[in-house]
C-alpha cells in the first residue's frame, strides 16, 4: 500500500468541501456522472481509432446503487478507467492552474461558490461534502491490474492494487451520517433527472425497498432489489427544434457547463447542403471565469455523428468568441480525425465561419436588456474580435459600445453618427475619440476643451489597453473616419491666419520654453484649442515610436515614452503674464510647472514628483 500527500492547494480546497460548501450539496452527483459521462466519451472514441479495441462489444452506461444497510452509494462506468499514475495525477494534484483559481474567486456566498465547483475541473472533491470515506476503484482499457484510491478527504490518500473485471472505475462514498437522504431513491431519481436528464448514456439506479409480497394470509414484508433508467439519454441537439421547450434547452446547458445561471441566449441550427452538421450555442449570462487566463477551457464540445472527439479544441470557434458554449456535431468529418487535422480541416473552417455569423446576428437581436448584460459582461472580447476578425468587422462595429462626452452610459458607433449626422452645418464626417485608463482624467482632460466649445462628441475610451491597440486599427466606419484627437489638431483649427499670427507673436516665449524644458518635450507651440487650461500636452503621432508601442507590451517590455508636444494658451491670463515676465526664476520654475501639470491632467506622472510640488510651493509662496 502506498501513502500519498495532497497537493497543497487540494488540501485547501478538501477543507472547504468538508467545512463550508454545505448548501447544495446534491451536486456531488452531477459530477460524478458528468466524469462517468467524460470516460465513456473517452472509451467510445478510443473503440473508434483504436484496433485493439474496435472489436470489443460494449454497451456504455453508468449505474447508481444505493445501499441503506451499508449508508454508501456507487457510480460507476464501463469508460476509459484509471490506471495506478492516472489516479495520482487526477485525483491528487490539479495539473491545471485550476484550483489556486477557483479559490482566488471564491466569494463566501455559498451558492456563487458551488457554480465555480463545476466551472474549474475540481468536480471530483465535491464528494467530501458528502462522504466521510471515498474507495475509486478502477481498471484502465487495456491494462491488466485495476487500483484502488481511498481517501477520508484529510491530507493523505492511499492507491493499492485490487481485483476488477471490467475496464472502468467504481466511485464508492460512505456517506456521512447527515448525508442519508441520498440514499433515498426518489431524491436520487430527482437529481439525476434535475441535472443529467440529456447526458447520452444510460444511467441506471439500482435500490431496495420493503414491499407485501405474496396473498391473503401469506402476505409478508420483504426486500425487493429494483433497477430502473432514469435518464432519457438523447444528445439533445439532434432532437428537432420543434419537439424542445425552453426547460429542456437551459437544462442541458446547465448540466453540461455546469452554470446555475440561464444563458442569455442560444442558437441552435441544422446545415442540410454540401455540409451537414447541427451547432448549439449558448451565450452565457456572466462571462465564464477563466476567459481571460492563457489556460483558459474551450467552452465548445465538437462531435462527429454524435462521438464526442474533443471538448480541448481551442480554435473551433475565433478566440475571441472564447466565451460561447456549445456543441458542434459533424456528419463529414471522419471519426478519426487528429488534432493536427483538426487546425487546419476545411469543413470545420467551413462550420466556423457559418458559425461565427450566427452567433454575431444572434447577438444583435437581444433584447435591451440582455444586450446590456452582453456589453457589460463581454465588450472587451468583442474589440478583441474587432482587431483579429476582419470578416466580420462591421458587425462587430455594430455591436460594440463606448463611453461618450455627450451622453450618459454607453453609445453604438452608430448612434454617435446619427447625432453628428444631425447637427446643423456638420460636413466632416470624423468619430473623435481619446484614449486613457481613467474615466474621470480623460472626461477632464484639456484636450476636450475645444471639442465641447465647438459642439463635437468625443469617445471616452478607458479601457486603454485594448483600446489603443483597436482603436487606430479601425481607420473608417461606414465613411466615418475615426480620429484620436490627442494626436491631431484641435477643431476647427481655427482661423489659421490668426494662429500664424499668434505663433508669431508668441515665438521668443515659445524659445524660451523651449530652451529650458530642453529634452523633456519634443516640441512647444500655440494652440487655440484649449479654453479654460493655460496648457496641455499632445502625443506626436506621426512619431514612429506611436505605433511601436504596443508591439514593446505584447512582447512583456516596458513601453517607451512618447514624445510629447507642449501646447499653451495664449488666451490664458497666466500665459499673458509670463510672455511678459522678466524674471528668469520664475519663468523656468512656471515653465516646468506648465508641463507637469498638464501632464497630470492626462493621467501622466512629472518627471520629478519632488521637484514639481517644491515648485508649486515657490511660486505660492512668492504669490501671496
Ligand atoms: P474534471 O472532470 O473537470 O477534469 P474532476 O475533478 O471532476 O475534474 O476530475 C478530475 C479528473 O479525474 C478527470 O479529469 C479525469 O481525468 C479523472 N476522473 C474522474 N472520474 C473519472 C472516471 N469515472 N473515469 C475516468 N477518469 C476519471
Ligand atoms: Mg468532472
Amino acid at each position: 500500500m502506498a501513502k500519498h500527500q495532497f497537493q497543497t492547494e487540494i488540501g485547501q480546497l478538501l477543507h472547504l468541501m468538508t467545512h463550508s460548501l454545505y448548501s447544495n450539496r446534491e451536486i456531488f452527483l452531477r459530477e460524478l456522472i458528468s466524469n462517468a459521462n467524460d470516460a465513456l466519451d473517452k472509451f467510445n472514441y478510443l473503440r473508434l481509432t483504436d484496433e485493439k479495441f474496435k472489436e470489443q462489444e460494449w454497451s456504455p452506461k453508468i449505474n447508481i446503487k444505493l445501499d441503506k444497510e451499508d449508508r454508501s452509494i456507487a457510480v460507476s462506468d464501463n469508460g476509459i478507467g484509471m490506471n495506478e499514475e492516472d489516479l495520482i495525477n487526477n485525483l491528487g494534484t490539479i495539473a491545471k492552474s485550476g484550483t489556486r483559481a477557483f479559490l482566488e474567486q471564491l466569494t463566501g456566498d455559498a451558492k456563487k461558490d458551488n457554480n465555480l465547483i463545476g466551472q474549474f475541473g475540481v468536480g471530483f472533491y465535491s464528494v467530501f461534502m458528502v462522504a466521510e470515506r471515498v474507495d475509486v476503484i478502477s481498471k484502465k482499457a487495456g491494462e491488466e491490474t485495476a487500483y484502488k484510491f481511498s481517501s477520508d478527504g484529510t491530507g493523505e490518500f492511499d492507491v493499492t492494487p485490487v481485483v476488477k473485471d471490467e475496464h472502468g472505475t467504481v466511485v464508492y462514498l460512505k456517506l456521512k451520517e447527515d448525508a442519508t437522504e441520498f440514499l433515498d431513491h426518489w431524491r436520487v431519481k430527482e437529481i439525476v433527472k434535475k441535472y443529467s436528464d440529456h447526458i447520452p448514456y444510460p444511467i441506471f439506479l439500482h435500490y431496495e425497498v420493503e414491499e407485501n409480497v405474496g396473498e391473503g394470509d401469506k402476505v409478508e414484508m420483504k426486500k425487493v432489489k429494483k433497477s430502473e433508467q432514469v435518464n432519457e439519454a438523447k444528445a439533445l441537439w439532434t432532437l428537432p427544434k420543434s419537439e424542445l421547450k425552453k426547460e429542456d434547452y437551459v437544462e442541458f446547458y446547465s448540466t453540461l457547463w455546469h452554470d446555475s445561471e440561464e444563458p442569455l441566449t442560444w442558437i441552435h441550427s441544422k446545415a442540410e447542403g454540401t455540409l451537414e452538421y447541427t451547432t448549439l450555442f449558448y451565450i452565457p449570462r456572466t462571462a465564464p471565469a477563466d476567459i481571460f487566463r492563457a489556460d483558459f477551457q474551450p467552452g465548445v464540445k465538437l462531435y462527429v455523428k454524435r462521438v464526442f472527439i474533443t471538448d480541448d479544441e481551442k480554435e473551433l470557434l475565433p478566440l475571441y468568441l472564447r466565451f460561447v458554449r456549445g456543441i458542434i456535431d459533424s456528419e463529414d468529418l471522419p471519426l478519426n480525425v487528429s488534432r493536427e487535422m483538426l487546425q487546419e480541416n476545411r469543413i470545420l473552417a467551413n462550420i466556423k465561419q457559418a458559425s461565427v455569423k450566427k452567433i454575431l446576428a444572434a447577438i444583435k437581436k437581444l433584447d435591451e436588456e440582455k444586450f446590456d448584460r452582453f456589453v457589460d459582461q463581454y465588450n472587451k472580447l468583442i474589440k478583441e474580435g474587432i482587431y483579429t476578425d476582419h470578416l466580420n468587422r462591421e458587425t462587430l462595429l455594430e455591436i460594440v459600445r463606448y463611453k461618450s462626452s455627450k451622453v450618459e452610459g454607453l453609445t453604438s458607433l452608430d448612434d454617435y453618427i446619427k447625432r453628428a449626422g444631425e447637427r446643423e452645418g456638420e460636413t466632416k464626417q470624423e468619430i473623435y475619440y481619446l484614449i486613457g485608463d481613467d474615466e474621470h482624467v480623460l472626461r477632464n482632460s484639456p484636450l476636450l476643451e475645444a471639442y465641447k466649445k465647438a459642439d463635437l462628441e468625443v469617445l471616452i475610451m478607458d479601457d486603454k489597453e485594448i483600446d489603443e491597440i483597436v482603436t487606430p486599427s479601425i481607420g473608417e466606419y461606414k465613411g466615418w473616419k475615426l480620429v484620436d484627437i490627442a494626436t491631431v489638431d484641435a477643431p476647427e483649427a481655427e482661423n489659421k491666419e490668426e494662429l500664424e499670427k499668434l505663433n508669431e507673436e508668441y515665438t521668443p516665449f515659445v524659445e524660451k520654453l523651449k530652451n529650458i524644458l530642453g529634452d523633456a518635450v519634443k516640441d512647444v507651440r500655440v494652440t487655440t484649442r484649449l479654453t479654460e487650461s493655460p496648457s496641455c500636452v499632445v502625443s506626436d503621432s506621426s512619431d514612429p515610436m506611436a505605433s511601436m508601442r504596443h508591439l514593446f507590451r505584447q512582447m512583456g517590455q516596458e513601453e517607451p515614452e512618447l514624445p510629447l508636444i507642449l501646447e499653451i494658451n495664449p488666451e490664458h491670463e497666466m500665459i499673458k503674464k509670463l510672455s511678459t515676465m522678466k524674471d528668469e526664476k520664475v519663468l523656468e520654475e512656471s515653465a516646468w510647472v506648465l508641463l507637469d501639470s498638464a501632464k497630470l491632467a492626462e493621467g501622466l506622472e512629472p518627471k520629478d514628483k519632488v521637484a514639481f510640488s517644491r515648485r508649486i510651493a515657490d511660486l505660492l509662496s512668492r504669490a501671496l
